[in-house]
């Protein structure tokens, strides 16, 4: 028997799932792992190129052009898959903007509305319409991408952190509804992902703070006891894990994935 993570091959396959935002950065990571699980999967994503380039790449995969933050669009991608699919087992929430990096006397509000549209409202949309399929199916699992932003308080990032703080409390309260309907909620909180995003962030942080980022970069790396940053492959592997019967006993947790961290101190020495 071939294992994946503990995940024996062949279980996922003819399962579908949703991947949002899923074109480029973590989310591309997590539906290619879950294609090559032989999961049927379909991606969402803003960046039209990003889209395209994708399905290029991932020939047996579906996707649309969505904005998460339009309920209508997202709706409507809802039929798309419902025509495409006819079921849907897997969704996994994964957009998220990082948001402006300020103090919070500073944020401009047009700023924090996006934010919180993209990284909270967007999230409660998708699973808004991927439930009534997964009832039908009789489960379902859901994995909604938080951040370890959500287990401490987090300067410079006042709706990131808001945002990522309510998906806790609506990955619980998902899981106490869904769970009689086999349906398990559960949140990944990761640390910082090795990525151009994370480089963005770093970049921004310095610049407002007008100190050099290399020294950003060392604070963010020193708030793991691990002083790491996580890749993609970490939060894809643990998705396929819950998406699996593996994770048959597991909702309700928020789970972090960030070689260890007890606070998001941005103290530069
Ligand atoms: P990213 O910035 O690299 O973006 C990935 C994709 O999201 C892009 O293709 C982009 O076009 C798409 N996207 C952006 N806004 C969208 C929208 N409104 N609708 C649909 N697609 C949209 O992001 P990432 O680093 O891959 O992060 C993915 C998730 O992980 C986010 O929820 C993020 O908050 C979370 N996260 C990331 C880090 C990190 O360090 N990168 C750490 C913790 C949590």
């Amino acid at each position: 028997m071939n294992l994946a993570n503990g995940v024996p091959e062949g279980q996922l396959t003819g399962k579908t799932a949703l991947v949002t935002a899923g074109a480029s950065g973590i989310g591309r990571c997590i539906a290619e792992t879950l294609l090559a699980a032989g999961v049927r999967v379909f991606v969402c994503d803003v960046d039209r190129a990003a889209v395209v380039r994708f399905l290029g790449d991932n020939p047996a995969a579906s996707g649309a052009v969505v904005d998460v933050a339009d309920a209508v669009a997202v709706e409507g991608m809802f039929r798309q898959i419902e025509r495409e699919f006819g079921c849907l087992d897997i969704l996994v929430n994964n957009a998220g903007i990082a948001g402006p990096t300020a103090l919070v006397e500073d944020i401009e509000t047009e700023a924090w509305d996006r934010t919180v549209a993209v990284d909270l409202n967007g999230q409660f949309y998708c699973t808004k319409y991927a439930v009534p399929m997964m009832k039908r199916a009789g489960s379902g699992a859901i994995v909604n991408i938080s951040s370890n932003a959500a287990m401490f308080g987090f300067p410079y990032r006042s709706p990131y952190t808001a945002s990522k703080w309510a998906l806790i409390g609506l990955t619980k309260t998902w899981a106490m509804e869904l769970g009689p309907h086999n349906i398990r909620v559960n949140a990944l909180c990761p640390g910082s992902v090795k990525g151009p995003r994370i480089d963005g962030v770093i970049e921004r942080e310095a610049a407002s703070r007008g100190v050099p980022a290399a020294a950003v970069r060392d604070v963010y790396e020193r708030q793991s006891s691990m002083r790491l940053f996580v890749s993609a492959d970490d939060i894809a592997q643990m998705v396929l894990f819950l998406a699996s019967p593996a994770g048959a006993a597991i909702s309700g947790q928020s789970i972090a994935i960030d070689g260890h961290t007890e606070s998001l101190s941005c103290d530069i020495h």
